[in-house]
């Protein structure tokens, strides 16, 4: 069967017309073998304009279902996740590339959202404020927003949309996603899936509670300058940041930007090398270096340098690398040849300022548009360009240190600021990196490498990263509109700060 039958099998399967795959102006590709697998239709300005006028009606009205009844459909939601885990996960390997175990574990990391958010659905807590006034009482509550609008980037197709939906829809909230437009079949998979979820969930759940907008940027673009879209999550490279937080600032709308990583590590002298080395492989060449939070830059001191670079190089030498459909290998495609040639820039600059570069050649695998490398490792005498911006693809940087400030100083020292470890075992290392003049990410781990967040805590990143917050801990505030209430229950009217106006 071609990878084209497959998809539309299990899109299919999940809820999908056939119809809806061919005779569009959208050429999806599966960077597996370079094949075309469906021809989509882009959805026209004036179409995207209308879906999002459609979600705000499901809006006005989903608003009012109290939140515990919301959780109950992502609770559907997160059950047609889980029945469907397999069929999902495959097509996220297809579409993207990527192994299996990380096809299936990008669903799971949905089916944890769903769960987060049941939970969350019923601890939309606000504070009770103590007043200054007798007699009053002061509050915040907080209401569901409008219309949330997601754009996606192509290497988490899935996950991020459930990121931001899981919550979305427990606060009250209507979606409406801009899938990458390299991956708007696993799109159509998950609408497919949240269809059914609303069905079995009943007619409190109101038609066009989620739309999809499947096109390019200018369909992200209609999304962004929509006056009822007043909050946009948006993930993707530093470059779309910069378009698309200033548009979202005029006109005072909210933005959550989760933008491009630069993430470093640290292998100190008393590091666990054997630890370091699987968290390092791992962080650097799962998911091909296509993860906003794959290891890129890595110093280590000078005492275990010599102990651990023969070993990483080892590690490098025999990685698997092939067709991720098959099951064997261990590092899967690029998502095309742009990404590849990109990588082949970086590797000639950063040769020409002198690295010394193992793996990073192509590997031929009988399918001339398909796109798989060696992971490469460098050797750097310095952190240069192209070390210090991220290039989306799987290089790793590893460069000497002595002083553990100049470590840190080094680490801190480029634009993005989302992921970041310390390989250690000394608590005033370990400490130092994730106290207030260490690590400058949002998120600083120990003994763990800088990829694979659960989805408990809140994820993110400062600086070029764009300073968004999505999933756990308290992320949920930013779909919701806080207000604080005064309540004067005594019959006299005393002003705040003693501030009298007799009339
Ligand atoms: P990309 O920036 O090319 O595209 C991302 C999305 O933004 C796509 O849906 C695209 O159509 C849309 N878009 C682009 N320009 C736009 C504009 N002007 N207005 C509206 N929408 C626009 O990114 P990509 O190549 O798909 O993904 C890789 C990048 O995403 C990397 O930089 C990676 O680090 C980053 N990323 C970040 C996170 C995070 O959580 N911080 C997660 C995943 C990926």
């Amino acid at each position: 069967m071609t990878l084209a039958k497959e998809t539309a099998s299990l899109l299919e399967k999940l809820g999908v017309a056939r119809d809806a795959l061919s005779g569009g102006d959208l050429v999806v590709h599966s960077p597996v073998t370079g094949e075309q697998i469906a021809a989509l239709k882009s959805i026209s300005a004036a179409d995207a304009g209308k879906a999002i006028d459609a979600a705000h009606k499901a809006f006005q009205s989903w608003r009012l279902v109290p939140g515990p009844k919301r959780g109950e459909l992502v609770r559907l939601l997160g059950e047609e996740l889980r029945a469907h885990k397999d069929e999902l996960g495959r097509l996220v390997s297809i579409e993207v590339g990527k192994i299996p175990s990380e096809g299936l574990g990008e669903v799971q990391e949905m089916i944890d959202i769903c769960d987060f958010a049941v939970g969350l659905s019923r601890q939309l807590y606000g504070l009770t404020i103590a007043t200054e006034r007798p007699g009053h009482r002061m509050m915040e509550t907080w209401h569901p927003l409008g219309v949330v609008g997601v754009i996606s980037a192509f290497n988490f197709p899935v996950a991020v949309w459930s990121w931001n939906a899981a919550l979305a829809f427990v606060c009250g909230d209507a979606v409406v996603w801009k899938p990458s437009e390299k991956t708007p079949l696993t799109a159509l998979a998950c609408e497919a899936i949240f269809n059914r979820a609303a069905r079995r969930f009943g007619a409190d759940a109101p038609a066009g509670l989620l739309q999809v907008l499947i096109g390019d940027r200018a369909a992200g673009e209609v999304l962004v300058d929509h006056p009822k879209v007043p909050l946009v999550s948006a993930t993707g490279s530093t470059r779309m940041g910069r378009e698309v937080g200033p548009r979202l600032a005029k006109r005072f709308a909210r933005a959550v930007l989760e933008l491009g990583g630069n993430n470093a590590g640290i292998v100190c002298p008393t590091a666990d090398l054997d630890m370091a080395l699987r968290a390092i492989a791992f962080g650097a060449m799962g998911t091909a270096g296509q993860r906003c939070t794959t290891l890129r830059r890595l110093f280590v001191h000078d005492s275990v340098y010599d102990a651990l670079l023969p070993r990483l190089k080892k590690a490098y030498e025999t990685v698997s690398v092939g067709n991720p459909l098959e099951g064997k290998a261990l590092v899967g495609p690029l998502i095309d040849k742009a990404a590849f040639d990109n990588m082949q820039k970086a590797l000639q600059e950063a040769q020409a300022h002198g690295g010394k570069v193992t793996g990073g050649k192509r590997v031929e695998n009988g399918h001339p548009d398909a796109y798989y490398v060696h992971p490469a490792l460098v050797e750097m005498p310095e952190q240069v360009s192209p070390v210090t911006e991220e290039t989306f693809a799987p290089i790793l940087y590893v460069m000497r240190y002595t002083d553990f400030d100049e470590a840190l100083e080094q680490h801190n020292a480029v634009g993005a600021g989302l992921s970041s470890s310390i390989f250690t075992r000394d608590l005033q290392e370990s400490e130092r990196f994730l106290g207030v003049d260490g690590s400058d990410c949002g998120i600083a781990n120990v003994n763990i490498g800088t990829s694979g967040a659960e989805i408990g805590g809140a994820f993110g990143g400062e600086k070029e990263t764009g300073g968004g917050r999505e999933s756990g801990s308290d992320a949920w505030k930013a779909y919701m509109r806080r207000a604080t209430n005064t309540v004067n229950f005594s019959k006299a009217l005393p002003l705040a700060q003693g501030v009298s106006f007799d009339i």
